[in-house]
């Protein structure tokens, strides 16, 4: 699948949507989902343009794919939610209900933040 460059986070990263990110670094940024369904549920979302987990790890070189998933370790720390506990959702296709075309890890925990 072609990357559709004006996918929301797209624009987000562009700075065309307005966002807070939470975290921020050379690889990724991480803001808060609009529609959350837990009471923590952060997306981290790579800066680089990739459709899904699958153009990630086939083009993605390997300090990049290291330095991504650190950023999910990062941004979990920092919401102090190491303790509590929490999932990382990839939704990959829209057969699993990824609704936008551009590579995100969700973090979801039942503790607040
Ligand atoms: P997925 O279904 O895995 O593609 O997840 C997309 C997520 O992005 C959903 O949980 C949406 O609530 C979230 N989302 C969509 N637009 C925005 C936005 N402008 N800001 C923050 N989160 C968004």
């Amino acid at each position: 699948m072609a990357y559709d460059k004006d996918n929301v986070f797209a624009k987000i990263l562009r700075g065309d949507i307005p966002s807070a990110f939470i975290y921020e670094d050379d690889y990724a940024v991480a803001f808060k989902d609009i529609h959350p369904k837990a009471a923590t549920h952060v997306l981290v979302v790579p800066k680089n343009a990739y459709t899904d987990l699958n153009d990630f790890m086939l083009n993605a070189d390997a300090d990049e794919v290291y330095a991504v998933m650190q950023d999910v370790r990062k941004v979990a720390q920092q919401l102090d939610i190491i303790d509590a506990g929490y999932r990382v959702v990839v939704n990959v296709g829209a057969g699993a209900g990824q609704e936008v075309p551009h590579l995100h890890f969700h973090i979801l925990s039942n503790k607040e933040s």
